[in-house]
C-alpha cells in the first residue's frame, strides 16, 4: 500500500484522533448484538495504547435525526449515543474507556488535553451534527483541533467524504490504521496484481447498481460469474422468458453491453444453466428446478440450480484469486440458500486467495460459518463496491503518501 500507516509515525505522547466504524447493531434494550466491528478495530487501538499514544476515538452510529439547525434531537441522543459501545470496548480492552458527551467543544477539548499516554477517550456520535456528513470545514477543524495525528481505520465509510473521514485531514496529518491497511492490501492486490486465473463472482439484486463494477472487473478478470437476482436481467437480454423473476428494466441494455464487452476482451462469462423457481416470494412456496430457458411465466427465479452449482464450483476450483460480491439467491430464505451456501463452501475450500465484498454477501458467509476460511471478508459493503468499480475512496486519498 502506498499510504502511510500508524507504523510510519512516532505516536508516543501524541493525541491521536482515530476514525473507527463502531456502527454496531443494537437491540431494543440497547444491547450490542454483534460486536465484530469493535473487535476489528482493536489491533489499531491496542497498537496505539502499547506505543504510548493518547487515543481519541470517533465514530458514527445509526442515522440520528437532526433539527433545523443541524443538531441532534433529544430522542436521537437516547437512541444513538455511544455509551454501550464505550462499555463494550472497555470490556474488550480490559481497561477503562472515557466517554465524552459530545464530539466537539470545550468539554471534549479539556478531556483530550488531560489524557495520559495510553489512555482512551471515545467521543460521542459524530453524526449528532449534520455538519459531519456535509463535510463542513469549520466542523472538521474543530474535530481536528484536539489531535496531533489522525488515523483512519474505518474502511466502511472511506467512500464518503465526511468531516471525520476526509475534512479533518486538511487540518491534521492522516495515516491508515491496520484494518484499513488490510482492506486496501487485499482489494488492491486483487485488482492490481492478482494471482491468475482471476475469477469474479457477482450476484445480488440490482444490475444497474453493479454495472460499473462489472465494467471495471471485465478489464481485470479471466472469468466472470453472474448469479443471483442479477442473472435474470441477463437472461432477458438473451431473449428468455423469466416469468416473475427480478428484472432490472434499465439494466437490459447494460447487460447486453457487458456480454459484448466480455467477448471482446476474451473474458469467460458464466451464467446459470438451471435455476430454482418458486410460485411466490416466500420460503414455503412450491419450488422446482428448471433450465434457464424454461422458466414458466407465472414462477420466479429464487436460487441457482444444482447443475449451475457444479459449473460454478469447477470455475472456483480452477482459479487462484476470487472476488465475490452478491448472493446467488434469496439466501435469507433457507429453502433458497443452497446455491449461496454451495458457492461459499467452494470458496472456503478453494486453494486460492478469496475475498468477499458486499454487505449481504459478507453476512451470508458469516451466518453460514465460512468467514474464517476466507482470505478476507471486507468490513465495508458500499466501500468495497466502489473500490471494485475502480473509484478512488476520498477517505483513502486524503491520507499521507509513503
Ligand atoms: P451485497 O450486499 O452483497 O452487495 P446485494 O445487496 O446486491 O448484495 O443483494 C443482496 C440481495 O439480493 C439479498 O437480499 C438477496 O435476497 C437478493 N437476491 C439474490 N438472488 C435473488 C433472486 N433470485 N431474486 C430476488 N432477490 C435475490
Ligand atoms: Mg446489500
Amino acid at each position: 500500500m502506498n499510504k502511510k500507516t500508524v507504523k510510519d509515525i512516532d505516536v508516543r505522547g501524541k493525541r491521536v484522533l482515530v476514525r473507527v466504524d463502531f456502527n454496531v447493531p443494537l437491540d431494543a434494550d440497547r444491547k450490542i448484538t454483534d460486536d465484530r466491528r469493535i473487535v476489528a478495530a482493536l489491533p489499531t487501538i491496542k497498537y496505539l495504547i502499547d506505543n504510548g499514544a493518547r487515543v481519541i476515538l470517533v465514530s458514527h452510529l445509526g442515522r440520528p435525526e437532526t433539527d433545523e439547525n443541524g443538531n441532534v434531537t433529544p430522542d436521537s441522543v437516547k437512541k444513538f449515543n455511544l455509551d454501550p459501545v464505550a462499555q463494550r470496548l472497555s470490556d474488550l480492552l480490559g481497561k477503562p474507556v472515557k466517554k465524552a458527551s459530545d464530539c466537539i467543544g470545550d468539554e471534549v477539548k479539556a478531556a483530550a488535553m488531560s489524557l495520559q499516554d495510553g489512555d482512551v477517550l471515545l467521543l460521542e456520535n459524530v453524526r449528532f451534527y449534520k455538519k459531519e456528513t456535509k463535510n463542513d470545514p469549520k466542523f472538521a477543524e474543530q474535530l481536528a483541533s484536539i489531535a496531533e495525528l489522525y488515523v483512519n481505520d474505518a474502511f466502511g465509510t472511506a467512500h464518503r467524504a465526511h468531516a471525520s473521514t476526509e475534512g479533518v485531514t486538511k487540518f491534521v496529518p492522516g495515516v491508515a490504521g491496520f484494518l484499513m491497511e488490510k482492506e486496501l492490501d487485499y482489494l488492491g492486490r486483487a485488482l492490481g496484481n492478482p494471482d491468475r486465473p482471476f475469477l469474479a463472482i457477482l450476484g445480488g439484486a440490482k444490475v444497474a447498481d453493479k454495472i460499473p463494477v462489472i465494467d471495471n472487473l471485465l478489464t481485470k478478470v479471466n472469468s466472470l460469474i453472474i448469479g443471483g437476482g442479477m442473472a435474470y436481467t441477463f437472461f432477458k437480454a438473451q431473449g428468455f422468458e423469466i416469468g416473475q423473476s427480478l428484472l432490472d428494466e434499465a439494466g437490459i441494455e447494460l447487460a447486453k453491453n457487458a456480454m459484448k464487452k466480455a467477448s471482446d476482451l476474451g473474458v469467460t462469462l458464466l451464467l446459470p444453466v438451471d435455476v430454482v423457481v418458486g410460485k411466490e416470494f416466500s420460503n414455503d412456496t412450491e419450488s422446482k428446478v428448471v433450465p434457464v430457458d424454461q422458466i414458466p411465466s407465472d414462477w420466479m427465479g429464487m436460487d441457482i440450480g444444482p447443475e449451475t452449482v457444479k459449473k460454478f464450483t469447477e470455475a472456483i476450483n480452477s482459479s487462484k484469486t476470487i472476488v465475490w460480491n452478491g448472493p446467488m439467491g434469496v439466501f435469507e430464505m433457507p429453502n433458497f440458500a443452497k446455491g449461496t451456501r454451495a458457492v461459499a463452501e467452494a470458496l472456503a475450500n478453494a486453494d486460492a486467495t478469496t475475498i468477499i465484498g458486499g454487505g449481504d454477501s459478507a453476512a451470508a458467509v458469516e451466518q453460514m460459518g465460512f468467514a474464517a476460511k476466507m482470505s478476507h471478508v471486507s468490513t465495508g459493503g458500499g466501500a468495497s463496491l466502489e473500490f471494485l468499480e475502480g473509484k478512488e475512496l476520498p477517505g483513502v486519498v486524503a491520507l499521507q503518501d509513503k
